[in-house]
């Protein structure tokens, strides 16, 4: 079975940004994207969670209009590109109506667990079938047994089934695979062909190690990452502005700090501007140890 719907390309205007952001963006020394933690509860308790979501999480939430202004400031600063990730973003009811709004300043990629389209509630993410935007869903094994031992019971049955009927509604699905394995490893093929099954091409299948922060701290699981591992993309939580989308990360309950840039989120500029200072005050091969704030 393969259904891939067709698209429309994204159709951001280009923005007339101009300042130290916009060119550091420009020319690549500062990444596009800024990242957004709507969120921190969850429906599921992932063995791997970097930011050990549950049910019982603190919120550690943003406001819609939090969210906008971050979408809208990004926009006049230059940056190229939104993410939104948790927790699960999706448990906010006004969740949809907001990653649209942000659509139509830059291009989002939100993030979910894809457990919460079953039944009538796939209409609502239909409003999600959106050039600017696209869901990127977790799915980690084509084994359901072993899938389902990292993100619960149940996980892989939601994930297959909802797939297509997000891509046949003409949203544009990304996978994301976690693994503690070989990036490249030929056990992952059973897989990349159960994802294309699903409607979703190669190259909106991105698979990336398992990182030693959170959950997955407390259990010795992945790879250790310094700053210098982590895409020093600018990341927005309630708690504060963060070098990379690893950077708010909870261990035992507490929010982890040594990626925190400063406490103020808004206006962007501020974040925007203590990231490029940290970047361009770093000495060749700098990592978190030098305790990045
Ligand atoms: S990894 Fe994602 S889906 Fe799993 S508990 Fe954490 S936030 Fe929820």
């Amino acid at each position: 079975m393969t259904m891939v719907a067709s698209r429309p390309a994204a159709v951001t205007v280009p923005s007339a940004a101009s300042g130290p952001i916009a060119e550091a963006v420009a020319s690549g020394e500062l990444p596009g994207r800024v990242w957004i933690y709507s969120n921190y509860h969850c429906n599921l308790a992932c063995s791997y969670c970097l930011t050990e979501s549950s049910p019982r999480s603190e919120r550690r939430q943003l406001t819609a209009e939090q969210m906008l202004a971050v979408a809208e400031q990004a926009r006049s600063l230059g940056f190229t590109a939104l993410g939104v990730t948790g927790g699960e973003p999706l448990l906010l009811p006004w969740l949809p109506e907001t990653v649209l709004a942000m659509a139509h300043q830059l291009p989002v990629v939100l993030l979910t667990n894809g457990t919460l389209f079953a039944g009538d509630r796939i209409k609502r993410a239909a409003m999600l079938a959106d050039p600017n935007i696209a869901l990127q869903i977790s799915l980690d094994s084509h084994l359901p047994d072993l899938n389902d031992m990292a993100r619960g019971p149940d996980n892989f049955a939601n994930v297959v089934s909802a797939v297509p009927r997000l891509v046949a509604s003409g949203v544009r699905v990304r996978i994301a695979t976690t693994t503690a394995g070989p990036l490249d490893s030929p056990l992952l093929d059973p897989l990349r062909d159960l994802v294309r099954s699903l409607g979703v091409c190669d190259e909106d299948h991105v698979i990336r190690p398992i990182v030693r922060r959170g959950r997955a701290d407390e259990r010795e699981l992945g790879v250790l990452a310094a700053a210098r591992d982590i895409p020093s993309e600018l990341t927005i939580a309630a708690d504060g502005a963060f070098w990379g989308s690893f950077g708010p990360t909870v261990r035992s309950g507490r929010l982890d700090t040594d990626l925190l840039l400063t406490r103020t989120i808004l206006p962007l500029s501020v974040p925007a501007n203590a990231l490029l200072a940290t970047m361009r005050g770093l000495p060749e091969g700098a990592d978190a140890s030098l305790g990045i704030r």
